[in-house]
């Protein structure tokens, strides 16, 4: 009798654990609506477009005032520019960048249109998805509210912003971002994504490690990939603005010398 008592009182605890780590893992669930929505902070107001720096490579801005660094598809990219800017053509689908990215600084200007009837994740998204999988989201958070790994500085599905600093329809708002390529090895995912970001100046993300590449209503994981890939801007049906994108290739991050 003691065997079998020690085989079920092993199997009972095997069954506990999982069931606590299954908990444990995480609090809330992908887009939970329970999920506090982040403290509102006023950002101030709309400063004039940062300049690119000498070594940045300028995605689209006065010194590239076109969409030729962009394609859909295998082919131009059919999003519309006018007045110094360019917003998204509805169904045309996404567009992405022709040359191919890992660790990036970021610098990225939109605006949801102050006509847009946006409610919750509809009217106002868009998104910019690192190595064309990781996204940053896009989104009419003020004063709109929809779940919070779903808003204007949220890693979609992953990470709502550390607090909402969304400026109303018809502003622009600014995202400054550094993004960390995951490494893989073997195979094997050896080192997460990482992303630190602003919005309008504010801290949304802190070196966020993300989970894996961006899902909807799924928890997210990893498939190994190439050490780089495309920005990639989304097309959600709704004509959200840009102007003034760059990036700035980073080296590894390197420790002290
Ligand atoms: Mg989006």
């Amino acid at each position: 009798m003691r065997f079998p008592l020690v085989v079920a009182i092993g199997g009972l605890s095997l069954a506990l654990l999982a069931a606590t780590q299954a908990t444990q893992s995480f609090k809330y669930q992908v887009h939970d609506m329970t999920r506090p929505q982040p403290a509102k902070v006023d950002p101030g107001a709309v400063g004039a477009p940062v300049p690119a720096p000498s070594d940045a490579i300028v995605l689209f801005g006065p010194a590239k005032p076109d969409l030729s660094a962009w394609r859909s598809g295998d082919g131009d990219a059919k999003w519309k520019v006018r007045d110094g800017m360019f917003a998204v053509e509805p169904s045309t689908g996404d567009i992405s960048t022709r040359d191919q990215f890992g660790d990036v600084q970021l610098h990225l200007e939109w605006l949801v249109p102050v006509e847009a009837k946006v409610e919750g994740q509809h009217g106002g998204n868009s998104g910019v998805f690192f190595m064309d999988r990781y996204e940053l989201q896009v989104l009419s958070s003020n004063p709109n509210v929809t779940y919070a790994d779903g808003m204007a500085g949220a890693l979609y599905g992953q990470y709502p912003p550390l607090v909402n600093a969304c400026r109303p329809q018809g502003q622009w708002n600014v995202y400054d971002v550094v993004f960390r390529a995951p490494v893989f090895k073997d195979g094997k995912l050896a080192k997460p994504a990482t992303v630190t970001a602003f919005l309008n100046g504010v801290l949304v993300q802190d070196n966020a490690e993300l989970l894996g590449a961006t899902a909807h209503g799924a928890r997210a994981s990893y498939s190994p990939h190439d050490p780089t890939g495309p920005i990639r801007l989304q097309d959600h049906g709704d004509p959200i603005r840009f102007r003034n994108i760059w990036v700035r290739k980073l080296a590894p991050r390197g420790g002290a010398e």
